[in-house]
């Protein structure tokens, strides 16, 4: 499962572009993580969020 740094996010929507069926932002920008994290068909789109969030922000749960 993907997690995401609170610390870390600054809300700028990045991975929510990579991985729109995994990834939104509420009313006040708070990041959330949907189940469809779980399904295998989003890994790869999963991976390029987390290669591509500028704050480093995302990782996979160790
Ligand atoms: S790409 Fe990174 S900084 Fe941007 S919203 Fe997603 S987790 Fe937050």
């Amino acid at each position: 499962m993907v997690e995401v740094d609170f610390d870390l996010c600054e809300a700028n929507g990045v991975c929510v572009g990579l991985a729109p069926d995994v990834f939104d932002l509420d009313d006040n920008d708070e990041l959330s993580i949907s189940t469809a994290a779980e399904l295998p068909e989003n890994k790869d789109a999963i991976e390029e969020a987390i290669a591509g969030c500028p704050r480093a922000a995302l990782h996979w749960r160790q």
